[in-house]
This record gives structure tokens, C-alpha cells and sequence, in this order.
């Protein structure tokens, strides 16, 4: 089956990675800036990593038949640091118009700090005042539910963002339907370790239905599974669900989120 990777960390991977991915039926991948394992040290390290993000990553991609997209931001983790995170969000502009560049991401909180909370609603601002897709980043295990709380709080916050607009990623169990019934989209996260199974993330849909909702590997630098929606798609296959209901959570949701980013220039397998 063709699917979409709505989050996924390239940079990170090898180009064995992207023949894996081809061969399992990955078209199409989206690639939000993150945390590169250590602090940056200036403005102009984040400019060469979003050239590499759009001109280079995306040649690769297109080597294996995948088409490449791409989110830019400062991490969450880096936002401690409020004067390189005012200096890479006021570059931010110079890139938002080529080509293949979906909006704001993953923005996000990581500790729920107030430094965190700051950068944020600035990165909102941006988005917002671009009218912008926003990716959001939930934190990590026991300051989720707050951090998740919080991230719709400052959203709500500001009256021009459209939740129909905004991707709440790394949903679980006790999050989704905050995230679902304000109007957000959502991510699920297929992570070996932490975050969820394919399996959990099958229950979640069997609970909350196919709209709105994907699934992503997120994988990285980190121990992660490139290839993890391809198992999602067997797990819900043995559990007896259509071709159709998948299709609808790993290819058609990821593609009509991003349709509504006027550069997402998707060409579908003829
Ligand atoms: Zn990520």
C-alpha cells in the first residue's frame, strides 16, 4: 500500500533508509526541523540546516521515488536559549516560500518551561501571521498531558489560528481526544521503545475513528524504526480492518492536512 511519513527525521538516516522505505510502499515524507542531539551554536547553523533540509534532502528522497517536505523552526530544546531562538525565528521568513516547505515545526514544549512557553507562542505568532501550518511537538511521557494542556491553551490564545490548521503530534491514549475535540489534527507516533505501538495505535483508532488522526515513525538519530507504518498497516490488516480504512489514516489524511500548505506539490503514483 502507498502511504505518507508525516514525521520523520531524514538527516538523521541513511539512503539505506529511503530504499527501505521505497520498497515498502513509502511515497511521500514530511520532514520537521528538530533538536540535531546537541545545542547549535549560532543563527546561521540552523540557515545551513534548513538549506540542507530543502535542497539537499529532498534530491536524496527523490533518488528512491519519495518525494520529500519539510518544517522549519527552532526545537523546543534549544528555546532555553531565547536569543538564538529570536534570531533563527526572525530568519525563518527568507525560507518560507520555496519550494517543498510546509509551515512551522515541530514547535513545541519539551520540559513546559516558561522559556519554552515564550518561543512557542512566538513561533505561533509567525505561523499565524503567515497563515502558516503549524507541526507541534507534545513532551515526552509524565509532562505530556500538562505540556499537551498547555499547547492548546496558548493556541486558543491567539484568535487567527484555525485548529484545522495545526497537526498536535505524538498523541497517546490519555491525549488524543483533547487534541481530537478541539478540532486539531493528530499524529501518533510508532516508536520501538516509548511512545506508542502499532498496536496501541490500532486501538486508538478502533476508539476514536479515522478522521483527523495519522501515523508517523518519527524516526531519528535515536533508536527508532524508519519502516514503522508499514507495520502499522499489517496490524490493522490482521485485525480484519479495509484497505480503505487504512489508506484513509497512513495516505489520504496525511495528503489533505498538508494539501491546505499551497506548496505541497504532490504527485501522485500515476
Ligand atoms: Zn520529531
Amino acid at each position: 500500500m502507498d502511504f505518507i511519513d508525516p514525521h520523520i527525521h531524514m538527516v538523521s538516516r541513511t539512503t539505506d533508509d529511503y530504499e527501505r522505505l521505497a520498497r515498502s510502499g513509502c511515497v511521500a515524507i514530511s520532514e520537521p526541523a528538530f533538536w540535531a542531539g546537541f545545542d547549535r551554536g549560532s543563527a546561521e547553523a540552523f540557515r545551513d540546516y534548513f538549506r540542507q533540509l530543502i535542497d539537499f534532502e529532498c534530491k536524496r528522497a527523490l533518488l528512491f521515488g519519495i518525494q520529500h517536505f519539510c518544517w522549519l523552526c527552532i526545537n523546543a530544546k534549544e528555546a532555553e536559549n531565547v536569543k538564538l531562538s529570536r534570531d533563527v525565528i526572525a530568519m525563518i521568513p527568507e525560507f518560507l516560500d520555496m519550494p517543498g516547505v510546509l509551515g512551522i515545526g515541530e514547535i513545541g514544549l519539551n520540559k513546559n518551561t516558561p522559556n519554552e512557553c515564550t518561543i512557542f507562542e512566538e513561533h505561533v505568532d509567525l505561523a499565524a501571521s503567515r497563515d502558516e501550518l503549524m507541526l507541534i511537538h507534545t513532551p515526552h511521557l509524565e509532562d505530556k498531558y500538562m505540556g499537551t494542556r498547555m499547547i492548546i491553551d496558548m493556541l486558543r490564545a491567539d484568535s487567527r489560528v484555525q485548529p484545522d490548521r495545526v497537526l498536535i503530534d505524538h498523541v497517546e491514549e490519555h491525549t488524543v481526544k483533547l487534541a481530537l475535540e478541539a478540532g486539531y489534527w493528530c499524529g501518533m507516533t510508532l516508536y520501538p521503545t516509548t511512545k506508542c505501538t502499532p498496536a496501541r495505535a490500532a486501538d486508538i483508532i478502533e476508539a476514536c475513528g479515522t478522521d483527523r488522526i495519522m501515523v508517523n515513525s518519527a524516526g531519528d538519530w535515536g533508536v527508532s524504526d524508519p519502516t514503522a507504518v508499514p507495520k502499522f498497516i499489517f496490524e490493522m490488516r490482521a485485525r480484519g480492518h479495509s484497505e480503505d480504512v487504512i489508506r484513509k489514516v497512513v495516505y489520504e489524511n496525511p495528503r489533505t492536512f498538508f494539501g491546505k500548505s499551497k506548496r505541497f506539490d504532490f504527485r501522485p503514483r500515476g
